[in-house]
């Protein structure tokens, strides 16, 4: 498969590994947005976060969470961002995912999640909304 992170995995394009285990592979961000950014991923292909079943997304946040301590206490950091570009609606480029940790240090000039979107919806409909969600699963 044409995938620049199956290859990464795989060892046909070198990476900074920080991270491996049976299911998930960690490395450093190639263009990082802050010192520390780090990509991990699930070795097996899946296109999109909403693509993998409960157990392989478990198993994906399970060594993120393992990953975020480790890079927060080397870099000694007080935060980081976590997140998933989930399509290319939302920012994704690489198809397959991948959670980024971003870390965070004062006078970064970032700013949270709640900057993602610059346009801001109703808040009219948000108990219709949330039955509709709450009544799909
Ligand atoms: P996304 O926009 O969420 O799909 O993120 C893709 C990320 O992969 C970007 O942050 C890129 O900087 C990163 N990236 C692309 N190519 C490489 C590479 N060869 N090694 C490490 N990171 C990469
Ligand atoms: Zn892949």
């Amino acid at each position: 498969m044409d995938c620049l992170f199956c290859k990464i995995v795989a060892g046909e394009i070198p990476s900074h590994k920080v991270y491996e285990d049976d299911f998930v592979y960690a490395f450093l961000d190639i263009y990082p947005c802050s010192e520390g950014h780090t990509i991990v991923l699930p070795k097996q292909h899946f296109t999109r976060f909403t693509d993998m079943d409960e157990k392989d997304a478990a198993n994906l946040f399970a060594a993120v969470n393992k990953v975020v301590k480790n890079v927060e206490k080397i870099l000694e950091l007080e935060g980081a961002n976590i997140g998933i570009n989930n399509g290319e609606i939302a920012g994704q480029t690489v198809q397959h995912v991948h959670v980024h940790i971003i870390p965070r240090r004062e006078g970064d000039n970032g700013g949270s999640m709640h900057t993602i979107v610059g346009t801001k919806p109703s808040r009219d409909n948000l108990a219709e909304l949330a039955e509709n969600i709450r009544n799909s699963f």
